[in-house]
């Protein structure tokens, strides 16, 4: 039987996995990347400690859950877990099912990944960045931008998405795709920054403290978090605006107004609040809320709710005043002005349609031979492990159907 020649574009999470499992089902495999070396975005990850899947994960993590089902399915976080034990990485579970490498290194995975690729027999070509894909009578030729060519029976596009472009994911897959007939779902940088119209950021930049916080969108609350928040000059980030981003920033360009809503007093109800406003009476209102919130939100808050003389003392405030001071520590809105670029960006929504991929086996439903892998899809989790989770699915069912026959 005639070996199965697999050119994979890209030498990302996804392009490995896939290779590996090519490979070990028998096909001739190379990998083109454009970068000097593979995984360069994987080093980033989980804060250089790689947070390679969540052993929690469900189809609600991801934004397009019947696509993702079957391939969530087959290649699970257990899988997962035991296809990384057997390269030599021990899983630590954290928090939430979040999982690292045992050695907490990013490094770690990149090491067992070259191991395992060159002990397969696995054909790394670096400095490869291809800017063409054809396919003529049942063959397809790879381009690459130094006017070489490889030709291969299958093609996997595993280009990443657009997030943090200098690691090599810039959106060229996109291009590829859509050269080859596909349809692409328009992307934007989403697990991101926000920022937000707000004229009292001078005073709150650099506050970092847990809080939870709401996205309302039509007064209704759409989403729920709980965490760390750090208000920055340009808004506010933390892991739960990250986790908030994705649908705010899809609401934000269906020019729709979302707020994000931060509940700095989550503990007390509004009675005791005024209770200890009452108790507080002859002190100045921003004493009196030392120790009841972080002291450098107080200036920007009495401002909000229109208490220009901060040493008013809190007998003195006005009904309305005392009214919407206490609202504010338990509403305070912030509306969503976009976001921080792809520099900025964990991963990218939108994407080559799924519409024209098979689920259950990553094949192109225009060109057959061509499959997809990871980010460059239209899928997108949220964060904590779901991302490379998504990578290593699909590069699982992308390899292991593009090597058959
Ligand atoms: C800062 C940061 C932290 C993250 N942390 C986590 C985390 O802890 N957990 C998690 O689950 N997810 C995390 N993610 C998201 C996760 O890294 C990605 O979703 C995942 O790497 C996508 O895998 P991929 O194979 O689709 O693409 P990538 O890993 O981006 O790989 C694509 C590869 O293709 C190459 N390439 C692109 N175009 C071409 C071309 N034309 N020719 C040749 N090669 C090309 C690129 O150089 C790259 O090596 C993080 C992302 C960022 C930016």
């Amino acid at each position: 039987m005639k070996l199965n020649n697999i050119i994979i574009v890209g030498g990302g999470a996804s392009g490995i996995l896939a290779a590996i499992v090519a490979r070990r089902n028998g096909a001739n495999v190379t990998i083109l990347e454009r970068n000097s070396r593979i995984g360069k975005k994987i080093l980033v990850t989980g804060n250089g400690r790689c947070n390679y899947t969540n052993s929690l994960t469900n189809v609600t993590d991801y934004n397009n859950q019947e696509f993702v089902a079957y391939g969530l399915g087959v290649f699970n976080p257990e899988r997962t877990m035991s296809f990384f034990s057997q390269l030599g990485i021990v899983p630590k579970i954290e928090n939430e099912g979040k999982t690292y490498p045992l050695s907490e290194q990013a490094s770690s995975m990149i090491d067992v990944f070259l191991y395992e690729l060159k002990h397969l027999g696995v054909n790394i070509i670096t400095d490869a960045l291809v800017n063409n894909i054809i396919k003529r009578n049942q063959r397809f030729t790879v381009f690459l931008a130094d006017g070489s060519r490889y030709d291969a029976d299958k093609v996997i596009i595993a280009t990443g998405g657009k997030a943090m472009p200098k690691t090599g994911s810039d959106g060229v897959g996109y291009e590829l795709a859509s050269k080859l007939g596909h349809k692409v779902v328009p992307i934007f940088p989403a697990l991101v920054k926000l920022k937000l119209e707000c004229p009292y950021l001078k005073h709150l930049e650099g506050i970092k403290m847990p809080a939870k916080v709401e996205l309302i969108h039509k007064n209704q609350v759409i989403q729920k978090e709980e965490g760390d928040i750090l208000f920055g000059n340009y808004g506010i980030s933390g892991p739960t605006i990250l986790q908030i981003s994705r649908k705010a920033m899809d609401l934000y360009h269906k020019n729709q107004k979302v707020y994000i809503k931060i509940i700095l007093v989550s503990s007390l109800t509004k009675i005791e609040v005024k209770k200890r406003f009452m108790n507080a009476k002859e002190k100045p209102v921003d004493f009196s809320l030392i120790g009841l919130i972080n002291k450098r939100y107080v200036s920007a808050i009495l401002k909000e709710a229109k208490i220009f003389k901060q040493n008013t003392l809190v007998k003195d405030l006005s009904d309305n005043q005392l009214n919407a001071l206490i609202d504010l520590l338990f509403d305070w809105r912030f509306l969503v002005k976009g976001s921080k670029s792809f520099n900025d960006a964990q991963v990218t929504a939108g994407g080559v349609s799924l519409e024209e991929i098979n689920p259950e086996t990553m094949e192109s439903l225009k060109v057959s031979g061509l499959y997809f892998t990871g980010e460059v899809m239209d899928v997108d989790g949220r964060c904590g492990g779901y991302n490379l989770q998504w990578a290593w699915s699909s590069g699982y069912l992308a390899g292991l159907n593009s090597s058959k026959g």
